[in-house]
């Protein structure tokens, strides 16, 4: 739990900020109604015939692609949803010159959809989709609309632009993140297990002088001198 005093050291960190980062993952977005993978209630904790990491892997998109696309429509590919107070105000302190940047793990395009502009999505989006054989773009709705393995006009395969369990990331992507944590006056952390790599890794960047961690449990990784603000992200940011 958190008190007052959490919440004013929380808010003149965000006040003084000139080029924080925000560094979020999926805990970002349950808010909205997207459930994560580690919580109780996350994906972790269903029952599938195979674990999620396994059908979120790159050889099982290929070995597997019609379950992959049973899973992925079923779990992962959710669009009519909306961003939550975390989205929001994190859109509305880089239109005040708070926030520089933010870097995230979620797939759902919800930063976007809340009005940030300056964010590096690690693993990819729903919202982008190509043919793995010509590269032609696709909507997402060729993805939601169907039920079999979507096909380009040329016969190639389609796949989401979302970075499977065996990929490397976006080079340009994590480029980009690492450059504007490195230039960070503030690092804000939420929503995240950081038990996803090389994803978690790219903290180790921030040279600045103010971390928080705002999450519901302790993060995986160990870290010192970090204000932690155990709690539900988006409540704590319509507190700031
Ligand atoms: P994770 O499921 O491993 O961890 C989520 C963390 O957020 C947990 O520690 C949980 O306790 C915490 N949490 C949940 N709701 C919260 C809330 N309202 N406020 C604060 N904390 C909350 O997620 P991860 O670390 O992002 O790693 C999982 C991977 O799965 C990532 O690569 C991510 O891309 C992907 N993923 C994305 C989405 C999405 O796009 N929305 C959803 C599920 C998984």
């Amino acid at each position: 739990m958190y008190g007052e005093r959490e919440i004013s050291e929380l808010r003149g960190i965000v006040k003084n900020a000139r080029s924080a980062v925000f560094f979020g993952g999926a805990g970002v977005s349950t808010e909205s109604g997207i459930p994560d993978f580690r919580s109780e209630d996350g994906l972790y904790h269903l029952k599938y015939k195979y674990p999620p990491e396994t059908m979120l892997s790159s050889s099982f998109f290929w070995s597997h692609t019609q379950e992959f696309y049973d899973f992925y429509r079923d779990k992962m590919l959710v669009t009519d949803v909306q961003p939550n107070a975390a989205h929001l105000r994190l859109a509305e302190w880089e239109r005040a010159g708070h926030i520089a940047a933010v870097v995230t793990q979620n797939i759902d395009g919800l930063h976007q959809k809340a009005g940030s502009k300056n964010v590096f999505e690690l693993h990819g989006s729903i919202y982008r989709n190509f043919c793995t054989k010509c590269g032609a773009p696709y909507p997402v709705q060729r993805i939601s609309e169907g039920k079999g393995v979507p096909r380009c006009a040329c016969g190639g395969t389609i796949k989401p632009d979302v970075v499977l369990y065996g990929e490397p990331l976006n080079a340009e992507t994590v480029e980009g993140a690492v450059e504007a944590i490195r230039r960070a006056d503030a690092l804000i952390i939420g929503g995240t297990s950081l038990n996803v790599y090389p994803a978690a890794g790219l903290i180790d960047y921030f040279r600045g002088d103010h971390v928080v961690v705002i999450n519901r449990g302790a993060p995986a990784k160990d870290m010192r001198d970090v204000l932690f603000i155990d709690g539900k992200i988006g409540e704590i940011f319509q507190k700031i």
